[in-house]
């Protein structure tokens, strides 16, 4: 088995999310005793989070980097980055270390493709909405149609995650909120809706809608079990 290597804190929330359900996986695919061999590196997001919010990806870059070094010194085989707005600037990350990158939004694109997805809906931070690095990649790279709720929406789905996900609250309120975007985003075309952020799946999920929806904490999470498993 290979060793997963993981840059987390971003937020811690959804690290322990990761942490969770890639041990599962691990489990259920071995059985026994057997739990996922991770060399994990965790940062202090409010130091990101000003970064981001100061347009400092630059800096953010470098200190990410430096992470991304350290959790290859401590043996991992391969990285995942489990923040989606952190992979703007991935390819810095990736220059960094010697070991493979594991793209979130690539192993998405793959389930969206697998299951015949044309139109999908994205939910993420508003730099992961707005910008281009990520449903940019969905279209150029794979083929498939982004839509992202109105401008009202994004500042509602980003505040929600920064201001009540990213800090462990759950609310009624907001999760009506979410299925009123993610209906307009249904009525726009979108066949599913991806919750491009990877504290969302704590707000909603299967249980509140018909619309089907792309975990990609859990999609993340599925794609670092096989590579830990697959053969040489
Ligand atoms: N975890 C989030 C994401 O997947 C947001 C936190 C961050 O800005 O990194 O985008």
């Amino acid at each position: 088995m290979k060793t997963i290597g993981l840059l987390g804190g971003m937020s811690w929330e959804s690290t322990a999310l990761y942490y969770a359900a890639i041990n599962r996986g691990i489990q259920k695919a071995l059985g026994g005793h057997h739990s996922a061999k991770i060399a994990m590196v965790s940062v202090d997001f409010e130091g990101i989070k000003a970064r981001q919010y100061a347009d400092d990806w630059a800096g953010a870059a470098d200190e990410l980097a430096a992470a991304a070094r350290q959790v290859e010194a401590a043996g991992a085989d391969f990285l995942l980055i489990c923040t989606n707005t952190m992979h703007k600037v991935v390819d810095e990350i990736a220059a960094a270390i010697s070991i493979p990158v594991v793209h979130l939004a690539d192993a998405t694109a793959e389930v969206i493709r697998a299951r015949g997805i044309r139109k999908v809906g994205l939910l993420g931070t508003r730099f992961t909405m707005e910008q281009d690095f990520y449903k940019g990649r969905l279209r150029d790279r794979f083929g498939i149609d982004v839509l992202v709720p109105d401008t009202d929406g994004q500042s509602f789905v980003n505040r929600v995650i920064y201001d009540e996900l990213c800090l462990g609250a759950i609310s009624d309120v907001s999760r009506a909120g979410y299925l009123r975007v993610i209906n307009k985003l249904k009525a726009a075309g979108a066949e599913a809706v991806i919750l491009g952020c990877t504290e969302i799946t704590m707000l909603v999920g299967p249980r509140d809608t018909d619309m089907p929806l792309l975990d990609t904490t859990a999609i993340h999470a599925e794609a670092a079990v096989r590579m830990a498993l697959a053969e040489a």
